[in-house]
């Protein structure tokens, strides 16, 4: 896969990332290494997850569960077994159990049906899940789903008690029109609430292509990079 033209646009884009992230961990005094990207593929086919495996990608964002489902089925084993797949979207609970088939991060949990519908999907294919709750940072894009910060004490509890599920943290998206970089300040203080109770849940997902430097600036330790690596999306052309 190595070599094609494709590979190439994406080479460009993933390096023109890698430095503006290492030039923002740089500006915020932190470690290259305490910031991983996660590359999201929602849209593109899977011969791209393959082309950003060769170019040492590790980590990709999918956020529809029958395409993420069908994608992750044709790749060669072992450049799946050598991914890890954070399930980035928005959730039936109908569907979360599915899901906990092969997703290894789940992000987007907002409430405690999904939790519990991800914790039997996972029991049931034998495996364990990571997740971070997914916060709503107010505007009026609800439909992008998240908890209020108000819910976000119960809904950890909730997650902390299912058996096959480890809680790691915090995602959210800057809600449009706001400052992103008050929102991921938001988030970070919502985060350090969070681990005075679950001190291991240090994980805060924020930031994607037009706002990854404020992400880096409040502290996120996972970035969610979808167009500005793998370009516009066919959907929005
Ligand atoms: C699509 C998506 C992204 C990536 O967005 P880009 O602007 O393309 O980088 C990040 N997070 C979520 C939840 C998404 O759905």
């Amino acid at each position: 896969m190595t070599g094609d033209e494709r590979s190439d646009e994406l080479n460009e884009r993933l390096q023109a990332v890698e430095q503006r992230v290492a030039a923002a961990c740089a500006a915020a005094g932190r470690d290259r290494g305490d910031v991983t990207l996660v590359v999201v593929t929602k849209y593109f086919p899977s011969a791209d997850l393959e082309r950003l495996h060769s170019l040492g990608v590790r980590d990709v964002g999918e956020n529809k569960h029958q395409e993420a489902a069908a994608k992750l089925e044709e790749l060669p084993t072992p450049v799946r077994a050598d991914l890890r797949a954070h399930f980035i979207g928005q959730l039936q609970s109908n569907k979360a159990a599915a899901v906990a088939a092969y997703a290894d991060v789940v992000q987007s949990v907002d409430r405690s049906k999904i939790a519990h519908a991800l914790d039997r999907g996972a029991e049931r294919h034998d495996r364990t899940v990571d997740v971070t709750l997914q916060v709503d940072l107010g505007g009026d894009d609800e439909a992008r789903g998240g908890v209020r910060p108000d819910g976000l004490a119960a809904l950890a509890e909730d997650v902390a008690g299912c058996p096959r599920l480890t809680l790691r943290g915090l995602m959210a998206v800057a809600p449009l029109g706001a400052d992103p970089r008050a929102a991921f300040d938001r988030l970070a203080e919502l985060s350090e609430r969070l681990c005075a109770d679950h001190p291991e849940a240090t994980w805060i997902s924020a930031g994607m292509s037009g706002d990854l430097e404020d992400a880096v600036a409040a502290g996120a330790t996972h970035l969610r990079v979808g167009s500005a690596i793998l370009g516009s999306r066919p959907a929005l052309r």
